[in-house]
Order: C-alpha cells, then sequence, then structure tokens
C-alpha cells in the first residue's frame, strides 16, 4: 500500500497501548487475596474466582471469593476503624482524599490499560473519562472533608458503610462511593463485581500506600450469592450503597426492610433523548454516538431510546446510518476503536435475545455492513426504528449498544413519550432554541437532564434516579447527605408506646366526677368529622367509625374509619392537584401563611382539643399551638429559599441543580402531639410542590380533622392535602404498596417501619421511617428545617453547555 492508496482510502491503522504493564502487575499479584485491615488476606474458604478479558475472551487472574467469614472480618475492621477515623478532624481526613487523587493521577496510565483489559471498554474512554473524573471525585471530596464541620454542622458519620457496584464503570463507581463516605467521616467495606475487580484491587494496593488507617477502607472480592448478600444483611453495617440492576435493587431494599441500614440505590435506565425539528442534526448524531455507543451502551444512563420530531426523523436516520457504518468496533487497547467488548458472554447473549425479540415484534433492524471481530465478546451498533412505544425494546433496559427510535410531532407528546417508563435517570433535550429546552427539562422525570450534551458527569453534580431508577445522589452537596445523620440520632431508639387508643381506666375520683351532671345541661351538637378526599369532606367508604379516647378511657369523639378504597380516592385526588407544583412559590408561600392566620383565630379551640385527648395541661397545649404556627411561617418562609444550586464543572457551561417536588407523598403521622406533628410533616411537603395523603395520629387524629376547616378557608387547592383516619398500620400499607405514591413517610413503631420498607419495593419508591425513634418534635432542630426540604425534593441537574 503506498501513500497514495492510503489518501484515496483513508484507512485507519491500528494504535495499541500496550498492555504489558497491566498484565505485569498481574502476574505480580496473583492469586490475589482480600484487602482487609490493610492486608491481603485469603480467604477463608480457600475458594478463588477467574476473571476474564472481554477482549480476548482469555483469563485474565485469580481472585479471591469471599465468603460470609470474610465480610465478618472486614466489617469488624471497617468497624474498629471507625472508632477513631468517625472522630479524625475534617482537615486530616482532606489530606488523606488528597492524598488518594494524587496517587490515582501517579497510576492513572496503569489504571487505565487493567480497566480496559478486565471490561473491555476503549482505552481512550478509561484514559480521557473515567479516570480522570476517579481523580476529579477524591479532589472534590477532599473540599468536603475539610467544609464539612461548618456546612454540615449538627451531622455525624453514619458508621460502617456496605458498597456493592457494578462492572460497567469499575474505578469510577468505587470512587463515587468511596470518596464521600471517607470525607464524612465512614468507613467502608466495598464489594467489586464480579468480572471487573481489577482496578479496585490496584486501589487497594494505593490505599495501603497511601498509609490510610487499616480498616477504613476495606475491599471484598466474591460472587453476589455469598459476598454480596451477607455485606447487605450484615447487623453491624449501617448503611448500604447500591448501583446496579432494579431487580437487585429491589431485593436490597426488601433485604434491608426494618433493619435501620440507610440505603441508597442507583439502578437502571431507559433514557430518552430528544431532538426536535430545529436541533443541529450534525451535533445530534455526535450525540448519540456519545449517548448509546460510549461503553458499549453499558450504561446505566445512556440514551437508549432516541425520539425524534416526526419532520426531521428520516434526515435523521440516515444520518446516523452513515456515521454507524464508519464506527470502529475492536480490541479494546486500540486507541482507533470507539466501541469495546461486551463485559461477558452472558450479557452478550441477553443483548441477542432482546434484539431478536425487536425483531420478532416488529421493529426495524438496521446495522452496519461490517463484522465484528470473532474472537472475544463484541456486538455492533445497532438501530431499530418503526418501534412502538409499548414493546419490549422500548421498555427494557439493554445494556448494550443497542438505540430504539420513535417519532413524535409535538412538545407534549414528545414529553408524555419521554415519561412513558417506570425508569426516570437521565434525559437529553436537543433544540437550538434555548426557550423550548428550558421549557421541556423540568418536565422530564429524570435526575439529570443535559441539554444539547449528553452524558456528561463531575463529582459536583448530584447523580441519581427518580422512580424505579432509584434513590439517593452521588455528587454535589446532596450526596454528602447519604453518608452522615443528625447528631441526635445518635440515641438509641425507642420504640413509641402502641397506638391502639388503649388508656387505663379512669380513677374512682375521677369516674364520679364525670357523673355530676350541671342542671340545664344540653348535649353537644354531634360533630363526627369524615375523611378529607379532593377538598371535600368525604364519608368512609366502609361506613364505620372509630371511636377516640382520651386519657383514662374517655370517649372523646368518632372519626371516619379509611380504608384501601379511601387510600385509593384521596392518591387519585392528590394527583389531580399535581398544577400544585407548577404555581409559584409565592403562591404557595402565600396559601401557608394563610394557613397558619386562621389556625391562630382558632388557637385556643385547638389548644383545648389537645388537652382533651393527650390530657396534657393547657399551657404546653398553648404552646404546641404556637410552635405550629411558627412552623407553617418557617415553611412559608422556605418556599422561595430553598432553591438548589449552580455547579461549574469543569466544562463551558453551567449545571442547574434543582430540587425539584417528588409527586404524591403518602405519610404516617406521629402519636406525639396530635396537631404539631401532623404539621410538621405536612407543610414541608406541600411548601415544597408536593401533594399529600396524611393518615393523622392513630391515637389523637382529632387535631388533624379539626384542620378540615381551617384548610377550606386558606384558599388551599382542592386535593393538595388529604386526610384519611383509620389504623395507621394497615392505611399506611395500602400507600407503600401504591404504584402511584411516590413516597412514603412513616412515623411510628420500628416493625410498621419495616413494613413500609418492604412494601415500598413494588415501584422503588422513597422512603422516610422512624424505626420507633421518637423525636422531640417541639425543638427546631428535630422537628423542622432541611432534612424535612430534603425529603420533600428530589434533585434535578440540568447541564446546559454555552458558547459556539
Ligand atoms: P447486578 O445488579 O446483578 O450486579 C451489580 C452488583 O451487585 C454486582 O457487584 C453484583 O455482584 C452485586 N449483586 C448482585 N446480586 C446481589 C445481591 N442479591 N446482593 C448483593 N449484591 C448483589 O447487575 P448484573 O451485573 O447482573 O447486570 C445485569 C443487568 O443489570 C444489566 O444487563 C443491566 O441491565 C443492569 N445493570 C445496571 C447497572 C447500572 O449502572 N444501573 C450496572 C450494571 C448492570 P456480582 O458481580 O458478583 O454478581
Amino acid at each position: 500500500m503506498n501513500v497514495m492508496d492510503i489518501f484515496e482510502t483513508m484507512e485507519y491503522g491500528p494504535a495499541p497501548e500496550a498492555a504489558a504493564p497491566g498484565l505485569d502487575w498481574i502476574k505480580a499479584h496473583q492469586p490475589f487475596d482480600l484487602f482487609i485491615n490493610n492486608r491481603w488476606t485469603r480467604p477463608a474458604g480457600g475458594q478463588y474466582m477467574e476473571s476474564i478479558n472481554p477482549g480476548s475472551g482469555k483469563t485474565l487472574a485469580r481472585v479471591a471469593a469471599a465468603n460470609s467469614a470474610d465480610v465478618d472480618a472486614a466489617v469488624a475492621a471497617a468497624r474498629k476503624a471507625f472508632t477513631t477515623w468517625g472522630k479524625t478532624p475534617g482537615h486530616v481526613r482532606a489530606r488523606y482524599l488528597y492524598a488518594l487523587a494524587r496517587s490515582i493521577q501517579k497510576h492513572s496510565r496503569l489504571l487505565a490499560v487493567l480497566e480496559s483489559l478486565d471490561n473491555g471498554k476503549p482505552i481512550r474512554e478509561t484514559r480521557d473519562i473515567d479516570i480522570p473524573l476517579v481523580a476529579r471525585h477524591f479532589y472534590y471530596h477532599a473540599g468536603w472533608a475539610q467544609l464539612m464541620e461548618t456546612e454540615l454542622a449538627g451531622y455525624m458519620p453514619v458508621g460502617v458503610v456496605g458498597q456493592i457496584i457494578p462492572w460497567n464503570f469499575p474505578l469510577l463507581m468505587l470512587a463515587w462511593k468511596i470518596a464521600p463516605a471517607l470525607a464524612m467521616g465512614n468507613t467502608v467495606v466495598l464489594k467489586p463485581a464480579r468480572y471487573t475487580p481489577l482496578s479496585a484491587l490496584k486501589f487497594a494496593e494505593i490505599v495501603k500506600e497511601t498509609g490510610l488507617p487499616p480498616g477504613v477502607v476495606n475491599i471484598i472480592t466474591g460472587e453476589a450469592s455469598a459476598a454480596g448478600e451477607a455485606l447487605v444483611s450484615h447487623p453491624d453495617v449501617n448503611k448500604i450503597a447500591f448501583t446496579g440492576s432494579t431487580d437487585v435493587g429491589r431485593s436490597i431494599r426488601r433485604a434491608t426492610a426494618g433493619s435501620g441500614k440507610k440505603l441508597s440505590l442507583e439502578l437502571g435506565g431507559k433514557s430518552p433523548f430528544l431532538v426536535f425539528d430545529d436541533a443541529d442534526l450534525d451535533s445530534v448524531v455526535e450525540g448519540v454516538v456519545d449517548a448509546i455507543w460510549f461503553n458499549q451502551g453499558q450504561v446505566c444512563c445512556a440514551g437508549s431510546r432516541l425520539l425524534v420530531q416526526e419532520n426531521v426523523a428520516e434526515k435523521l436516520y440516515s444520518k446516523l446510518r452513515a456515521r454507524m457504518e464508519h464506527l470502529r468496533v475492536g480490541e479494546p487497547l486500540d486507541k482507533a476503536i470507539d466501541i469495546g467488548a461486551i463485559v461477558s458472554p452472558g450479557q452478550l447473549k441477553e443483548i441477542q435475545r432482546l434484539v431478536d425479540q425487536g425483531v420478532q415484534e416488529g421493529a426495524t433492524l438496521w446495522q452496519p455492513s461490517w463484522a465484528c471481530p470473532t474472537e472475544g465478546y463484541f456486538f455492533p451498533p445497532t438501530l431499530f426504528t418503526n418501534v412502538s412505544p409499548a414493546t419490549t425494546i422500548a421498555q427494557v433496559e439493554i445494556f448494550g449498544p443497542v438505540l430504539v427510535a420513535m417519532t413524535f410531532r409535538t412538545p407534549s407528546e414528545a414529553v408524555e413519550l419521554a415519561n412513558n417508563t417506570r425508569y426516570g435517570l437521565a434525559a437529553s433535550v436537543w433544540s437550538e432554541n434555548i426557550n423550548l429546552a428550558l421549557d421541556i427539562a423540568p418536565k422530564l422525570k429524570a435526575g439529570s437532564v443535559w441539554v444539547n450534551c449528553t452524558n456528561l458527569f463531575d463529582a459536583s453534580s448530584g447523580f441519581g434516579g427518580y422512580r424505579e431508577s432509584g434513590f439517593g445522589r452521588e455528587g454535589g452537596k446532596e450526596g454528602l447527605y447519604e453518608y452522615v445523620k443528625p447528631a441526635w440520632e445518635s440515641n438509641e431508639p425507642e420504640d413509641v408506646a402502641p397506638s391502639d387508643g388503649h388508656q387505663p381506666d379512669a380513677t374512682p375520683q375521677e369516674a364520679a366526677d364525670e357523673e355530676v351532671q350541671v342542671d340545664g345541661w344540653l348535649p353537644a351538637i354531634d360533630r363526627t368529622p369524615k375523611l378529607f378526599i379532593g377538598g371535600k369532606q368525604a364519608r368512609p367508604d366502609s361506613g364505620y367509625s372509630r371511636g377516640i379516647y382520651g386519657p383514662h378511657k374517655r370517649l372523646i369523639g368518632y372519626v371516619g374509619e379509611g380504608n384501601r378504597k379511601d387510600i385509593r380516592n384521596a392518591v387519585e385526588a392528590a394527583h389531580k392537584a399535581g398544577g400544585w407544583a407548577s404555581g409559584t412559590a409565592h403562591n404557595r408561600a402565600q396559601i401557608l401563611y394563610y394557613i397558619a392566620e386562621n389556625l391562630a383565630v382558632r388557637e385556643q379551640e385547638f389548644a383545648s382539643r389537645i388537652s382533651e385527648q393527650t390530657g396534657c395541661v393547657s399551657k404546653d397545649a398553648r404552646n404546641e399551638v404556637q410552635v405550629a404556627i411558627s412552623r407553617l411561617f418557617s415553611y412559608a418562609a422556605w418556599t422561595d429559599k430553598y432553591e438548589g444550586r449552580v455547579h461549574r464543572p469543569p466544562l463551558r457551561g453551567v449545571v442547574l441543580a434543582m430540587p425539584e417536588p417528588i409527586g404524591v407523598i403518602g405519610m404516617a403521622c406521629p402519636d406525639d402531639y396530635p396537631l404539631l406533628g401532623f404539621i410538621s410533616l405536612i407543610a414541608p411537603a406541600i411548601a415544597m410542590g408536593n401533594t399529600v395523603v396524611a393518615i393523622p395520629s392513630q391515637q389523637s387524629p382529632l387535631s388533624a380533622t379539626d384542620c378540615y376547616q381551617v384548610f377550606e378557608t386558606s384558599d388551599l387547592p382542592d386535593g393538595v392535602i388529604n386526610i384519611v383516619t383509620g389504623e395507621r398500620d394497615m392505611l399506611s400499607r395500602v400507600l407503600a404498596e401504591h404504584d402511584d405514591v411516590e413516597a412514603m413517610w412513616y412515623f411510628g413503631p420500628r416493625d410498621g417501619s419495616k413494613m413500609v420498607e418492604l412494601a415500598s419495593a413494588g415501584n422503588m419508591k422513597r422512603t422516610w421511617v422512624s424505626y420507633g425513634r421518637s423525636r422531640d418534635w417541639l425543638a427546631r432542630e428535630q422537628g423542622e428545617g432541611e432534612e424535612f426540604l430534603r425529603e420533600a425534593t428530589q434533585v434535578k441537574n440540568i447541564w446546559i453547555p454555552y458558547g459556539e
């Protein structure tokens, strides 16, 4: 071939990265043992497993397979280390995190090579994206360690954290988990994915070199069924952080329910990539390449659903096909390839199965004319058109280089199609009209929205899902709260008293007093509150009432006995009131002030009701009403002040981190403080734009039902607050199981908390439960503030690059 031929064909030659440094390092270390207490430790069961190079299909390394005895040892080491690391000053922790970041940079090329060998991803991606982001994560969190004392005053580390990561970004997922955990003073036991343990083991070596105290970071390789499950169920682990499939996330939710472990889940997605007809289609094509062919499409936030405005669809498809024809699939260590190998034969088979199903379901398949290498596990870039929105390939996460395309006509149809999935991880919006893009972005149910860009990540901007894509955020300030708890929670939980309304009998003297009848006495006019649904007082479907007893078993009234059907009606009404979120914050504040004003007018009446139900003296009852009024004022104030942040990641552009309402929140209110407990929960929820289905205190619901008239006279739109009285745990279960309820708050006993966490796994709704720990609702530190606002919101990060 002469120069002229080369010029004619413009064929790429290979540009191989040397594998030798990675292979030599493996050879010198294998078989790899477990990293516990800064020591390489033989697995208790003596078992090892193989790690394969997906680019060749050949064995790369032998790695220890931990069992539950090893998990016990790692957790014990982390627990011991926590006693000192948890108290180590922020500045010292910052120095360690900084040292880790520097060390990662020093070993960056070796890490990049190991990652490509073990995972099959192109060296261009590991070298230029994964590893720099890993270092950035440690630098960024060194900063938070330094600032924790002032910026997270009143919070403490949660303790020992179990972390389970997937194979698609092995070292990056490790960084996303370990950096914030250490910054906030926790110690960790991390289990890498079975297919990709090597970069984590190199990281363990870095930990040792850096001189991190023993036990702060422990890495245990092994199978999910032995090491993973043992870590999740370990009683001495205080938090689980997981990234992986929605099915496993759901099983972890169920396994940890009621244990009191904090949990964050970053799960699957089927993210939309919306293209409007005024978009720059050549940029769109490059965007699609980055959205679905980056990392072979094995990306939780891959833009796997291309939604195109109908009038430009054919034009875009033909540009895409031309670009796909020139993509290069092959040896991951070749710097001239675009797409590397699929992680395992099993994953390759699953992709092929779903692609075959797409064809059977009638979609049109297009793949480039060239063939993939036959050695190793490769799959060509694939485009499906003529896809119907309800088919499997439009709904299921394929986790491979497979794009499914659909069309829309109008912006509202685009939003509807985009949100037509159980997931909500990310979305991209492409339009040259910034007004349109910024109108669409907030309407998409997704934790990250990229405007005219895609798959951008940075430590400063939180990442995580809505709906069945999980809960919790990684990165940004919001991500730190996953690794801390309020300092006052360090007291052991005490189960709140059983709330069956049972009270001791009256003393003989009291009984005698009750029999005294005054001359001219008239029976009181009956006032039996109904339920409050859609702004109307509704009779309970059951037709039954429940007696409410004050101290000494004295009957003081009745409330409606709510059932499953009433809850369903309330949820429907709460959904219909969804417009509440799109109104202005100023308007929400006005209504909260108005509720406070109307409550103040009836202060004496509410105070008497509290005394009647709880037996407290009138001074305390009046104080409860006054604190409730003050709390309404606080959240009225917060409506337009809990506003999010603007991040400036290292790109030309900004990221708007916007706290958004979650949607419909179900809540079981505490028994203590019947009015204040109720107001303390509904006020932050509605201040942030949510609508609510509340189950008032089971024991003392009359303060909440007395609020109907306050709400009715305060311009509160119908359905924003719905109240169903009755048996707390039965009604809570219905709410927790309801697929149209997006979050569930539960303030009651420990077993009820467990029930709520278990029942919520169906649609992976966010839960906030008390595990039987009672709060001092009068104290501002425990009864109001940012903890409540955070639970009432989820952060959406909107990425807006600028410049020509
Ligand atoms: P999994 O969710 O099974 O695995 C993720 C991690 O969890 C791995 O470390 C795995 O260990 C571990 N694990 C699995 N089951 C349990 C368990 N019961 N208890 C504790 N730990 C457990 O993902 P897969 O690797 O099996 O991939 C399957 C599908 O999941 C993919 O096709 C893709 O659709 C999705 N996925 C999504 C990811 C995301 O980022 N959202 C990442 C990876 C996969 P081990 O490796 O030993 O099995």
